[in-house]
């Protein structure tokens, strides 16, 4: 019996893409490579902090001096080389922790400078770029914007020129999130970093690691950033990680996050892990090779989807600092067509079909697609498109590769009956 056949995937698709999967084992090596030493950092890190059974073990209620919650943030700090970390399954998304990270650091009349660009759009709240309740902009906080230059590169000359006395940080993401631009290298943001240190040396750097985790075999936090600041619903949660963020970095900077995060006056000290370290930390295991295979899942679908003539950003043995994939569907039948597949070919809710949406802040409809264990974890196989040309379709992740490449055999077969 044919497996796939179960899936509708006939023999000539299965073909094509074990074609394609022979053209990327050198590609598959490296990153393989990049694995064996992220697993080698996760690995020492846990041995070195003594990680035992004991520390698996619930707190409740305050959640005062939880050995456990204690460990998972040594084995952070020392995973990202840094001073201190604040980990907790209490911070609700990526957004909120970049949030907590924010507001821990900045006070009324404080300038902040994203100068990577306007930032992911959820921030947009935060930071009351569009109005509201409770933005950073209702604290007097005043937030100023360097664009990048047109060949995506950064605006050294308008970056110096935006900092003041007032500047206290500085915020740049990393991933390309859903924008058009390239993500930037970990290389580069220490070159960024270092050009904003030398003019003064105080400004707090903090970087947008969503999404970048393990994807290179260093991180920001190694070339000069502050802090970094990023989800475990994606890559560092290892699919395993129920819920949570975290905020790594210089023990001032972290401190100040985690007053914002629970209480001024109790910081690190509070907060319940109720039994979910285990998650967390096997998940931190599970994470390096899960990141790879996402990786390996995204590399796949760019050259299948470029030998079908699609443009496929990035190209499949480009450099890669993120999860992302984004393919030009061209036609909204394309788009819709695959992110059903996707959805289909999901080990969880595969019945569903998704359909285009007017999601509130956005100027078209949108359509997602997610079958995931943990609801939006988006280190699971998704992907999201506005309906607009050029029908782009944003694609990430893949808890396993086989999952995955069954997904782009799906979407094959879709788009041929099309
Ligand atoms: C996902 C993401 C965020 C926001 O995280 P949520 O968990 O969706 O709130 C911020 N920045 C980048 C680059 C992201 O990828």
């Amino acid at each position: 019996m044919n497996l796939f056949n179960q899936f509708g995937i006939e023999k000539n698709t299965e073909q094509f893409c074990l074609e394609v999967e022979e053209s990327l084992q050198a590609t598959f090596q490296q990153l393989n490579n990049i694995m064996y030493k992220n697993g080698a950092k996760v690995l020492h890190a846990m041995q070195k902090n003594k990680l035992s059974d004991t520390h698996f073990s619930p707190s409740t209620g305050y959640g005062y001096n939880d050995i456990g919650r204690e460990t998972i943030e040594a084995i952070y700090a020392d995973i990202f080389k840094t001073e201190d970390a604040l980990v907790r399954t209490q911070i609700m998304s990526g957004t909120h922790a970049l949030s907590i990270a924010l507001f821990g650091n900045l006070r009324p009349n404080d300038e902040f400078i994203s100068v990577v660009g306007k930032p992911y759009d959820t921030l947009d709240g935060v930071i009351g770029i569009t109005p509201a309740k409770g933005s950073l902009k209702e604290y007097g906080i005043v937030y100023k914007q360097v664009d990048l230059l047109e060949d995506f590169s950064f605006d050294y000359e308008g970056i110096r020129e935006t900092i003041t006395d007032k500047t206290k940080l500085i915020t740049i993401q990393r991933s390309r999130g859903y924008d058009k631009r390239p993500t930037f290298s970990v290389a580069q943001i220490g070159e960024l970093i270092s050009f904003i240190k030398a003019i003064r040396s105080d400004i707090i750097c903090m970087v947008d690691n969503c999404y970048g985790e393990f994807v290179e075999d260093i991180e920001p936090t190694e070339v000069g950033a502050d802090l970094a600041v990023g989800s475990l619903i994606k890559n560092i949660g290892g699919g395993l990680a129920p819920s949570g963020g975290y905020i790594v970095g210089k023990k001032e900077y972290v401190e100040n996050a985690a007053m914002r995060f629970s209480c001024a006056g109790l910081g690190k000290e509070i907060g319940a892990t109720l039994g979910l370290n285990h998650q967390v930390l096997q998940g931190l295991f599970f994470a390096p090779e899960v990141v790879n295979n996402a990786l390996k899942g995204a590399i796949f679908t760019a050259a299948v989807f470029e030998k079908l003539g699609f443009e496929v950003n990035p190209l499949p043995n480009a450099f890669r600092s993120d999860i992302v994939q984004s393919i030009d569907m061209r036609t909204a039948e394309n788009v819709i067509a695959f992110c059903k597949s996707i959805q289909k070919s999901s080990p969880v809710d595969s019945y569903v079909s998704p359909e285009p949406w007017d999601m509130p802040g956005y100027d078209c409809p949108v359509i997602m697609a997610a079958g995931t264990f943990i609801q939006g974890a988006s280190i699971e196989l998704s992907a999201d498109a506005p309906i607009k040309p050029p029908f782009t379709v944003f694609f990430q992740g893949g808890l396993t590769y086989y999952h995955v490449r069954i997904a782009i055999m799906i979407c094959m077969q879709s788009l041929k009956g099309l």
